[in-house]
């Protein structure tokens, strides 16, 4: 296809100018996991694990965001987890995000510290400028999550690349279609696609994206080998989310650059956080390496009943963890043990009416306030 189209239109067509007469126009999901294979065991497909056409067809679209190879998993967690094995001997050094997602770095502390794998952490804002020598992968996470912090992708990849290091970005809070960390020197992209990607709340899912063929094959065998697979069905319904991803975080980055501007001026409102943010500590990064700055904010109200307050009172606010799905979501990241404070709320905007939206949380921030007095 045209490669002067962008990856969304392409995406959109890239199934028109193959059908044949009575063709579906929507990917069909095949479940099969076993493929006629009489003789010698070599076709197109052999068994599911292998390969399955839906999965691959998924695959394929999720290429045209990354512009690179991509292997999709059954969970974010799972894309992760491949590029360790896959990367990873006993003595090497890793070095990780220390306020990114905490599953990161109790994989690591749990299964790969015994098998002689050394972790480091560093804060994503100190990453571009952490010691990379001796260390075999960096996964940083930018925008972090929960706490939204940024670090300098270019200048990390240039030490990385310096030191002989692999670069890994989760990319899981901005997306492709918000950031490209492959095009700014990054070995590779994991991330969780069960957050906006997706975008319904309704599936888990996953996948590592590189432009390097010999760094990408380990991950795929890994995958083969190691049976984290994800299911047709789950993929079919990544598929439909992606059609919509791009206008999905438009309204949702529309909304939440509204509502971190009209939290600013709120006097119970402290540590908000959003990269749209002209003033935010993150926003000159943010703004040189991102084309928008997603979904979600994050602020503190004083103390964990006022935070429980002021969500229970919103009625467009579901309370929940994740972030990235249709309708908005916030919850108090400190029930996870996140080093964060006990008011520290982390909100994701969803589709909702933008301005409906703002005034629902502006009352509803009235509404907890006035209950503590
Ligand atoms: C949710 C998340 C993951 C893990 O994804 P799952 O699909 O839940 O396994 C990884 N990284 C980040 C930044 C996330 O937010």
């Amino acid at each position: 296809m045209d490669r002067s189209l962008s990856p969304l239109a392409r995406f959109l067509h890239r199934r028109s100018k193959k059908l044949g007469k009575g063709d579906p126009v929507t990917p069909p999901i095949i479940a099969s996991t076993s493929f006629h294979l009489p003789g010698e065991p070599e076709a197109s497909h052999v068994y599911a694990r292998y390969g399955n056409p839906t999965v691959e067809d998924v695959e394929a679209g999720l290429s045209l965001f990354e512009e690179a190879e991509t292997v999709l998993f059954p969970s974010g967690m799972a894309a992760i987890a491949s590029l360790f094995h896959a990367h990873l001997r006993p003595g090497d050094r890793v070095l990780v995000h220390s306020d990114g997602y905490y599953n990161v770095r109790a994989l690591l502390n749990r299964f790969f510290v015994p098998m002689g794998i050394r972790v480091e952490t560093c804060p994503t804002r100190q990453m571009a400028y952490a010691d990379l020598s001796g260390v075999r992968l960096v996964l940083a996470e930018t925008p972090s999550n929960p706490v939204l912090d940024v670090c300098d992708i270019s200048a990390l990849a240039r030490r990385a690349k310096a030191c002989g290091a692999l670069l890994a970005v989760d990319n899981t809070t901005a997306t492709p279609l918000l950031q490209k960390p492959l095009d700014l020197g990054a070995d590779f992209t994991v991330m969780a696609d069960t957050k906006a990607m997706a975008g319904h709340s309704d599936i888990l899912a996953g996948h590592v994206a590189g432009r390097d063929e010999a760094l990408m094959e380990p991950i795929r065998a890994w995958r083969r080998l190691g049976g984290a697979v994800i299911s047709p069905f789950d993929a079919f319904l990544l598929q439909r989310g992606l059609a919509t991803a791009e206008l999905r975080l438009a309204r949702a980055g529309t909304t939440a650059m509204a509502l971190a501007t009209a939290l600013r001026g709120m006097k119970e409102v402290t540590g908000l956080r959003y990269p749209g943010l002209p003033d935010d500590p993150s926003h000159q990064t943010a703004h040189a390496q991102m084309s928008g700055y997603g979904p979600v904010i994050s602020f503190c109200l004083p103390g964990r009943d006022h935070a429980e307050r002021f969500i229970a009172a919103h009625p467009l606010l579901t309370p929940a963890t994740s972030f990235g799905g249709v309708h908005a979501s916030a919850e108090c990241r400190a029930r996870w043990g996140d080093a964060v404070p006990d008011g520290f709320v982390r909100l994701s905007c969803g589709i909702e009416p933008t301005g409906e939206f703002v005034e629902a949380t502006l009352a509803a921030l009235e509404i907890a306030a006035a209950r503590s007095v």
